[in-house]
C-alpha cells in the first residue's frame, strides 16, 4: 500500500479497502523506521495526523465527500501551520509555531487532507543539496552518499522513500524540478501567480511559487487542482479560472511541436544526460510529437542574473527577522543594536548571510544600477527568448539538471553550486510553468526532463507528461533499499524530528 499513488489511494479510499488511520498508520510506521537515516522530515506531526485521519473516516462514514479526504501528506517546512512548528529549516524559527495557516495549507485542509509532518530543505530555501538546513542534510534516497536536490529535498526524498504519497514544495529557481529530478519524482513548478503565497515564508517574492511533488504526473494534476486558483489575500495571485488539470490528462499530443533549447544540450551537460534526454525526447516523437531545436540566446546569463535579483529581494524579505517579533533573540546583547545584530549573526547560516549580505551590496547606492538594474534588464530578455521560441513551439524539453544527484558533503565552492541550477533558473526569472519528470537513469540515479510551457499550459505540461508515462516506466522505479519489507537502515542517524527539539550536528557543522 506504501507504494500505491495519490490516485490509488483515492480510489482505495473511496472504495473502503483501506481506512485514512490504517493508511496514516502505514505512512507513520515508515518514518519511524526511516527517517532516522534519511531526515527528510524535521517535524512529525503523529498525534494531529492520527486524529485527522480518525476525523476524516467518520467524514467518510457519513457520506461527506472531498477531493483528499483522509490522504497523507507531506508540506514542505516553509508552508506556516497553525499549531505545527515552522522552521523554514533556520534556527531563527526553530522556535516558531505559526498562528495561521498559509493558503496552500488551508486548501489541503479544505480538501481533507492528513498532515504527516513537515519536510526537511536548504534553509530558507536558499540551496541545491538540503545541505544547509540547521537540522542536517537530507540523504538521497537512491544513494545515501549522494544529496537529495534541493530546496525541496525532504519533500523530493520522502516521496522517493515512499513516507509520504506525495508532498507541497516551492521552487524558486528549481527548488521543486531539481530534487524531483535528483529523486526520480515528478514535481510541476506552476506559473507565478498560479498558486497563493500567502503565508509561505518569503525568499524571493517575484520568483517564489508552490506546486506538487508526487510520483505521477496524474498524482502531480490532482494536488494542482487543489492548490491552484485565485487569493485576494496575495495580490501577485492570478484571478483567472483553474480547469481541471485531470480531465485533460489522456487527450493525444500528436502534432505538438516540441522544442529542444541549444543552448541547453550545450558542453555543459554531462554527455550520458544528454544521451537518456534525446532518448526521453525520441519516445515522445513516437507518441506524434515533432521535435525542432529552438535559440534561447540569452539563456547562459539566467545564472548571474537570478544570483543578484534572488540574494536582492531576499536581503529585504528577511530583514523582518530582527530579534524582536519573532524567532531567535540572542541572550547575550546589552543593548538594541545588539540584539539586532547578534540575533541574525546567531540565527542565520552562513548561505543565508552571504545572500543577505550580496542583497545588500547589489541594492546599494552607487551599485544598484551596475548589479540589480542590469540583472532586471537581462530578466527581460530571457523572458522575451521564452516568448519567442514559443512562437514556433508548443512546449520546450530539456534536461532538468546538468548532471545526476552528486556527493554529499563534498566541500562546495558556491559558485559551483549555484551553476547546478543553470537550467531551471530562467523559468523562474520569466514565470513560466515547467515540470520536471523521470526520464533515465545513469549508474542506478535517477535522470530527470524538463517540459516548459507558456503561461497557464500547466495542463499541457501535465498531459505530455502523464503520456510519456503511460508509455515509459521510469516513474515506477523505487530506490531499492525503501522498497521491501526488509529494508537495509544507512549507518547515519539523525535524532531531530517529532516536535520542536533542537539543533542536531552533521560532521561538525550545525
Ligand atoms: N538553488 C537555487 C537557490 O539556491 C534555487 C532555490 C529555490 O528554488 N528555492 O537559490
Amino acid at each position: 500500500m506504501y507504494r500505491s499513488t495519490l490516485a490509488q489511494i483515492i480510489a482505495n479510499l473511496n472504495s473502503k479497502k483501506i481506512s485514512s488511520v490504517e493508511l496514516c498508520e502505514i505512512f507513520l510506521q515508515r518514518i519511524a523506521q526511516f527517517n532516522g537515516s534519511l531526515n527528510a522530515f524535521i517535524t512529525v506531526n503523529e498525534e494531529q495526523a492520527l486524529a485527522q485521519a480518525k476525523s476524516a473516516d467518520a467524514k467518510r462514514a457519513s457520506g461527506e465527500q472531498a477531493p483528499l479526504l483522509g490522504v497523507p501528506l507531506a508540506e514542505k517546512d516553509i508552508f506556516c501551520t497553525e499549531g505545527i512548528k515552522t522552521s523554514c529549516a533556520s534556527k531563527m524559527l526553530d522556535n516558531f509555531i505559526a498562528p495561521y495557516n498559509s493558503t496552500v495549507t488551508e486548501k489541503f485542509k479544505q480538501a481533507g487532507y492528513v498532515c504527516l509532518g513537515k519536510t526537511n530543505m536548504d534553509e530558507f530555501a536558499m540551496g541545491s543539496s538540503t545541505e544547509t538546513s540547521f537540522y542536517g542534510p537530507c540523504l538521497n534516497p537512491w544513494d545515501e552518499n549522494k544529496v537529495p536536490g534541493g530546496s525541496s529535498g525532504g519533500s523530493a526524498a520522502a516521496v522517493a522513500a515512499h513516507l509520504a504519497p506525495a508532498s507541497s514544495g516551492t521552487d524558486t529557481g528549481g527548488s521543486i524540478r531539481q530534487p524531483s529530478a535528483f529523486c526520480g519524482i515528478t514535481g510541476i513548478k506552476p506559473t507565478y501567480g498560479r498558486i497563493s503565497r500567502w503565508g509561505m515564508i518569503a525568499f524571493a517574492s517575484s520568483l517564489d511559487q508552490a506546486g506538487p511533488m508526487a510520483q505521477t504526473a496524474e498524482d502531480a494534476a490532482l494536488l494542482l487542482n487543489v492548490m491552484a486558483g485565485h487569493d485576494a489575500k496575495d495580490s501577485t495571485s492570478v484571478d483567472q479560472a483553474v480547469p481541471n488539470y485531470c480531465s485533460t490528462l489522456n487527450q493525444a499530443i500528436g502534432g505538438m511541436v516540441i522544442g529542444l533549447p541549444k543552448q541547453f544540450f550545450s558542453s555543459d551537460l554531462d554527455p550520458a544526460m544528454a544521451q537518456q534526454v534525446e532518448n526521453a525526447a525520441k519516445e515522445l516523437e513516437k507518441l506524434g510529437a515533432k521535435l525542432r531545436p529552438v535559440d534561447l540566446p540569452h539563456a547562459h546569463l539566467s545564472v548571474p542574473a537570478y544570483y543578484i535579483i534572488a540574494p536582492a529581494e531576499c536581503s529585504s524579505n528577511l530583514s523582518r527577522y530582527d530579534g524582536v517579533r519573532f524567532g531567535h533573540r540572542s541572550e547575550q546583547a546589552e543593548n538594541l543594536e545588539q540584539l539586532y545584530k547578534l540575533s541574525r549573526a546567531e540565527g542565520f547560516g552562513e548561505e543565508v548571510q552571504r545572500r543577505i549580505l550580496i542583497g545588500t551590496y547589489v541594492l546599494s547606492e552607487g551599485f544598484y544600477d551596475a548589479y540589480y538594474l542590469k540583472a532586471q534588464q537581462i530578466r527581460r530578455l530571457i523572458k522575451n527568448d521564452f516568448q519567442q521560441a514559443f512562437q514556433e513551439v508548443d512546449l520546450l524539453l530539456a534536461p532538468t539538471t546538468p548532471t545526476p544527484a552528486f556527493n554529499l558533503d563534498h566541500e562546495h565552492d558556491p559558485v559551483t553550486m549555484y551553476l547546478n541550477d543553470i537550467y531551471t533558473i530562467g523559468v523562474n526569472l520569466a514565470g513560466l510553468p515547467a515540470i520536471s519528470l523521470p526520464a533515465g537513469d545513469i549508474s542506478g540515479l535517477p535522470v530527470g526532463m524538463q517540459l516548459i510551457g507558456n503561461y497557464f499550459e500547466e495542463s499541457r505540461l501535465l498531459k505530455v507528461a502523464h503520456q510519456f508515462q503511460q508509455a515509459t516506466t521510469w516513474h515506477k522505479n523505487s530506490p531499492a533499499q525503501f522498497s521491501s519489507r526488509r529494508a537495509k537502515i544507512p549507518n547515519t542517524q539523525f535524532n531531530n524530528t517529532h516536535s520542536n527539539i533542537g539543533q542536531i550536528k552533521w560532521n561538525g557543522k550545525q
